[in-house]
């Protein structure tokens, strides 16, 4: 099984709570900032997402989506 993941961009205020929990340590944050002045959430190699969904259960702000492919 694996992901895509999609991050609504503009709404993550960079807690970092899903780098936290990612079991494959994919998640890191953007060097560039968002809409709100945050740097968020991005997932840096794809191809080894397992789409767990660890991450999108974690985000308190419902940022993330993840697609099983
Ligand atoms: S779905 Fe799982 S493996 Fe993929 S980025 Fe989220 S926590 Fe990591
Ligand atoms: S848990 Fe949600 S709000 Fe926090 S850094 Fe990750 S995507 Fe952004």
């Amino acid at each position: 099984m694996s992901g895509n993941v999609i991050f609504d961009r503009d709404r993550c205020k960079g807690c970092e709570l899903c780098i936290a929990v990612c079991p494959k340590h994919i998640i890191e944050m953007d060097t560039a900032t968002n809409a709100k002045g945050y740097h968020p959430a991005t997932v840096v190699r794809m191809e080894e997402c397992t789409a767990c969904a660890s991450c999108a259960r974690m985000c308190p702000d419902s940022v993330i989506t993840v697609e099983r492919m």
